[in-house]
């Protein structure tokens, strides 16, 4: 089933150059490979959960950006 929370964008905070950029849920979360717009490091982001069902969207996205913006990136 799509999962239209998918299609949203967290913000990304680069840890090389520490630019924030804008990424689609759906790779962040499938541990797709995220280029930085501005310094072209590569960055995976691996064990963030997926979007539960009866989960608040902006629970979500909040839970996601913790990962994403701040530096526990995970390569
Ligand atoms: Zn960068």
């Amino acid at each position: 089933m799509h999962d239209p929370v998918d299609d949203m964008k967290v913000r990304v905070r680069c840890p090389e150059c520490r630019t924030t950029f804008r990424e689609r849920v759906r790779r962040v979360v499938h541990g797709d490979r995220i280029v930085c717009p501005r310094c072209h490091e590569t960055m995976h982001f691996s064990g963030i959960d997926h979007h539960h069902v009866n989960e608040d969207v902006a629970r979500f996205i909040h839970r996601v950006e913790e990962r994403t913006c701040h530096s526990s990136v995970g390569y």
